[in-house]
């Protein structure tokens, strides 16, 4: 990988068609496809299937959060249930996941909508017979001096307090957890035996798998261009351009857009306090020594963050400033894209990483990803209903974590949509508790770069509150 500052491994990265599986997205029949309404070249919408003239619910967005709400509805009921996807499910952010299901967040109400996660994966793998690649491994945390280990400390009493499990182990328990670790300057480790991985394009598949058993319609290459309103509600979605343009009639939408969310909500005249923001991994050729089941590796001072896939490792890697991606609108068209990687993203973590696991000096880089990730002002979600329009609820900013608290949000999303309530401690995290003003873009630009990232800030992570 790199030595003593120098790549050996060839560059630039390859590019998808010969990355591993761990990060190149599954072959989709309508992955070529154009969406109806959006380059004008297909009105084809949902490969033939009928169009409901009408529904109970329509989810705009086709990603984690879309299908995740849209199984959680029919879990309490609804069955015309209609998910709405302009090309092929998972094909936004969701397939550039590194698919880490974390449970330390900045918020608790974040936390708790991790742990339901954590449940509801299995739940989901029963209900649809499909893998989604969900396991415990486990996360070893490293503190590597004394402050960062009390830091950690301070943070397993406060987890603990939320119901998750983290404690001290000592150096030999380490080097059995993560043979490779090289231990001689931690201060200390701590193990969370709870925190999890999963497959994301598995994962959205499964999800809208189990809505369409719960007897949700899901039309994929169908582009909502706009939403219906009348008198201060919705009336309706608008799919499709020219003399195929139709109305599904429903009284409540929910937008699961991610990067698209914050120019199609402007469309009914909401502004949402979010933007796209550039995130990156990489991934490693084999690592010798690597054992399937190795704990994920974390330390969040140093932003480590490493998977183990199939005896490569994949690595998160943090921009020196978070960049803010097509603030003018997502190009047409954007479909299992990825982003041009700068090699200067991966420089500083690719030193670190061969500090704690000196074995990777010698190990290739097999691939870098770069995509687009829809950060919110504070790094908090954007969930529910939208003040100003009845029936407009929302489901976006998932800041980084989406993946890890789809489940969650898909079971308080479906609860809020049908009882017209939000469920019980979910304050911090409702759409309205921003303004207009807060989506100013000058304004949201420096909000949004500084709270990337800040969600795995561990010395703000989680004081228990009931709001
Ligand atoms: C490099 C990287 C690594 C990541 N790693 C992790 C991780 O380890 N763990 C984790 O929890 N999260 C991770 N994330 C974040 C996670 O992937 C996202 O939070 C999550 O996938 C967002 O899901 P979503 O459904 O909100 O958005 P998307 O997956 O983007 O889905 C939105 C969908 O809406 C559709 N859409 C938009 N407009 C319309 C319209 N008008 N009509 C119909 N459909 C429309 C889009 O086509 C898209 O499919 C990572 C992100 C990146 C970029």
């Amino acid at each position: 990988m790199y030595s003593a500052g120098k790549r050996t491994h060839a560059s630039p990265a390859p590019p998808l068609a010969v990355m591993s599986d761990a990060v190149a997205p599954r072959t989709m029949s309508s992955r070529a496809a154009g969406p109806a309404g959006e380059s004008g070249k297909s009105e084809q919408s949902g490969a033939g299937q009928a169009h409901p003239a009408s529904a109970g619910v329509v989810v705009i967005g086709g990603g984690v959060i879309g299908c995740s709400i849209a199984w959680y509805l029919t879990e309490l009921g609804c069955s015309d249930v209609v998910l709405l996807e302009r090309r092929s499910l998972g094909c936004g952010t969701t397939w550039h996941s590194q698919g880490l299901v974390g449970l330390v967040r900045p918020d608790p109400a974040m936390t708790r909508l991790a742990l339901r996660t954590n449940e509801a994966l299995p739940e989901l793998e029963a209900r649809t017979g499909l893998s989604t690649g969900f396991r415990r491994p486990g996360t070893l945390v490293c503190a590597s001096s004394e402050a960062r280990r009390r830091a950690l400390d301070g943070l397993a009493k406060r987890q603990a307090a939320l119901g998750i499990g983290i404690h001290a182990i000592d150096v030999d328990e380490v080097h059995e957890r993560w043979p490779l670790l090289e231990t001689s300057d931690l201060a200390g480790a701590f193990f969370m035996p709870d925190e999890g991985q999963t497959n994301p394009l598995d994962t959205v598949l499964a999800y809208a798998k189990a809505a369409k058993i719960g007897g949700a319609t899901v039309l994929e290459n169908t582009a909502v261009t706009g939403v219906v309103i009348r008198d201060g509600r919705v009336a309706g979605v608008e799919y499709g351009v020219g003399e195929s343009a139709r109305v599904i009639a429903c009284e409540r939408v929910v937008l699961a857009g991610g990067i698209w969310s914050r120019e199609f909500a402007a469309r009914s005249g909401i502004a949402l306090p979010v933007l796209p923001v550039e995130q990156s991994y990489f991934v490693t050729e084999p690592v010798p020594g690597i054992v399937p089941g190795l704990p994920i590796l974390r330390d969040y001072h140093e932003d480590i963050l490493v998977r183990e896939d199939g005896g490569r490792l994949t690595v998160g890697a943090t921009h020196e400033r978070e960049r803010p991606w097509a603030v003018d609108g997502v190009p047409a068209g954007f479909c299992f894209d990825e982003l041009p990687s700068d090699p200067e993203t991966f420089e500083p973590m690719l030193e670190k990483i061969v500090q704690r696991i000196p074995i990777l000096a010698d190990v290739g880089l097999r691939a870098t990803l770069t995509g687009p990730e829809c950060v919110s002002a504070d790094a908090r979600y954007l969930l529910g209903e939208h003040p100003s329009i009845a029936g407009y609820f929302v489901a976006t900013g998932m800041s980084g974590v989406g993946v890890g608290s789809s489940g969650g949000i898909g079971h308080a999303m479906a609860q809020w949509i049908v009882t017209g309530r939000r469920p019980d401690g979910l304050a911090s995290l409702d759409v309205a508790r921003f303004t207009a003003a807060d989506a100013e873009l000058g304004t949201l630009l420096k909000r949004v770069s500084a709270a990337a990232g800040s969600v795995f800030d561990i010395d703000a992570a989680a004081l228990p509150t009931t709001a």
